[in-house]
């Protein structure tokens, strides 16, 4: 029939129904062994739905997973809002009782996770809990199995500002937040995205992002729009990085500068084709983006945050000939010019002016437009602190340059990037304060020239009791995942302001200080 009006709700679903009719054949995911064409991951989609139909799943629920990059998790980003449920991806590097948090908060009704989740999942109130097996091994979840029913995709919401997914992020409070995204805005994103990285049907794009992390950008979404093909890494292994670029014929990558670091140290011959690298999470160096320049990579550089659904800013400038790798490398470091669909990006003084465009004076970063969370789940609060001014403000700190770049200078919030992954410096701390011995406990990022930051803790210890850094370090291990625990305990009295409170900056400074030496 053909349409009852030219004004349609928007939804990423339609991406994959354009892609299963052109690129039927085309390779739509690639995992190890496996290869699935676009009509044979429309099958797993399929029976993903229906699977989820027979557990009971219906429109409004939320439909958790802790996976890696793989086929099911992928297949997951259309076959939970294909049946108008709501996709909640959890990152596997949390620990047990952080990943029980995050599922009981977004109330999920199911949960799929695979052999290495199963701690966590044994810990969460979540009622049903599947783990996929691998392809034909019988022992779980094996959506590949033949003879499996289908569903189709027709209970989506009728209305494009339905949540699509939560992402949880790191909330400067301490607790994670569950960032609401829909249809809408999931679907603005992902072309931005077709647009900003050039995706097309010959493009072959290799998960080194985690899908968990803000849906992998939207990028599960652009891709299929693009009929490319998604090439699923579920571990960073700097050598299989290395090997699937080459094996694959990779076009495009996405990750944190860390992961870059980790594939310099394994690849000394330039890749036998053109990639283009979007890197963003925490800023690259110059040296880096030049390194990777050398290797025939074609940087560019992104900006973004959870609740902006990845990047909203990029910097891709078009250089005049001649201009030479170290000044390309200098002006790439910049965070760069507003993404093709983000509404606004501003850089604020404390009175909500713009700042003038000097590239001196300091201001935060705030955003506006189409492409921003709907808000926080389950959270009324928090969203309308966010949201209610009609700008964003990101906590990020940054100067304006006379040609409209913004460059980020620091940041006003509590957060720590170590790798890529964000942290609270307050969720720490509030570990630390439930030890015995701890009176006071002030945790900060200290430069780090592998990960970016780590956090380290300073740590004042109630008088008569004694403790030290291994056993304090033994204390943090059953408590917080790897990336959140403090590299270095220093203990002693703490600088204090005249109302009592820690002086935070102080301590940056200090542990500056003392990786300088
Ligand atoms: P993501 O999962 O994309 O990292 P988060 O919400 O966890 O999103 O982190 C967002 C924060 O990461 C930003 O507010 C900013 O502090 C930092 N960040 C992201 N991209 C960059 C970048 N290119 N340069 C510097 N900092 C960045």
């Amino acid at each position: 029939a053909p349409c009852a009006t030219n004004y349609q709700q928007l939804t990423p679903l339609n991406f994959l129904r354009r892609a299963l009719q052109v690129h039927a054949d085309q390779p739509a995911v690639i995992w190890r062994d496996l290869t699935l064409t676009y009509t044979e991951f429309g099958t797993l989609v399929r029976r993903m739905a229906h699977w989820l139909k027979s557990q009971g799943i219906s429109r409004g629920d939320v439909v958790s997973q802790v996976l890696g990059n793989r086929p099911e998790l992928l297949a997951a980003h259309f076959a939970v809002p294909g049946i108008g449920a709501v996709l909640n991806t959890v990152n596997t590097r949390l620990n047990a009782d952080e990943i029980a948090y995050i599922l009981d908060h977004a109330q999920s009704r199911l949960l799929i996770g695979d052999a290495s989740t199963q701690a966590a999942v044994d810990n969460t109130a979540t009622p049903t809990v599947a783990l996929c097996s691998a392809p034909g091994a019988g022992d779980g979840l094996d959506l590949f199995a033949g003879g499996l029913a289908e569903a189709d995709l027709d209970d989506a919401p009728a209305t494009e500002t339905a949540a699509i997914s939560l992402n949880y992020t790191s909330g400067t409070t301490g607790k994670p937040k569950g960032v609401v995204y829909t249809h809408r805005g999931a679907y603005l994103n992902a072309l931005g995205n077709v647009v900003a990285l050039g995706f097309d049907d010959r493009t072959r794009y290799l998960w080194t992002l985690p899908m968990f992390h803000c849906n992998g950008w939207t990028h599960t979404w652009a891709v299929t729009a693009a009929g490319g093909t998604h090439v699923c890494l579920d571990a960073i292994v700097p050598q299989t990085m290395v090997d699937l670029i080459t094996v694959h014929s990779i076009t495009h990558m996405c990750c944190a500068p860390v992961v870059l670091y980790m594939l310099l140290e394994h690849m000394t011959d330039p890749a036998g084709q053109r990639v283009k690298v979007g890197t963003g999470g925490a800023a690259p160096t110059p040296a880096l983006i030049a390194r990777m320049e050398e290797l025939g990579f074609e940087i560019v550089h992104l900006y973004g945050l959870t609740e902006s659904y990845g990047p909203v800013t990029l910097n891709d400038p078009v250089f005049e000939s001649g201009t030479d790798l170290q000044q390309r490398a200098k002006r790439l470091a910049r965070q760069g010019l507003r993404h093709q669909t983000t509404g606004g990006v501003f850089v604020l003084d404390d009175a909500g002016v713009n700042v003038p465009a000097d590239g001196e004076t300091v201001g935060e970063i705030a955003l506006c437009g189409n492409t921003l969370m709907a808000g926080y789940y389950r959270d009324p609060e928090a969203t309308a602190e966010a949201l209610g001014s009609g700008v964003f403000r990101t906590g990020d700190l940054a100067v304006l340059h006379p040609d409209g770049e913004i460059q980020i200078q620091d940041r006003a919030k509590d957060i720590i990037i170590s790798g890529g992954e964000n942290f609270s410096s307050l969720e720490v701390e509030a570990v630390l304060h439930q030890h015995p011995d701890i009176l006071l406990a002030a945790v900060v990022a200290a430069p780090d020239p592998k990960w970016g930051e780590t956090a380290w803790a300073f740590i004042e210890v109630k008088s008569g009791c004694d403790t030290d850094p291994q056993a304090l370090e033994q204390f943090c291990r059953a408590q917080l995942a790897g990336f959140k625990r403090p590299r270095k305990f220093i203990l002693g009295p703490l600088p204090k302001t005249a109302t009592g409170k820690v002086q935070k900056f102080a301590l940056r400074q200090k542990a500056k200080e003392m990786t300088d030496e």
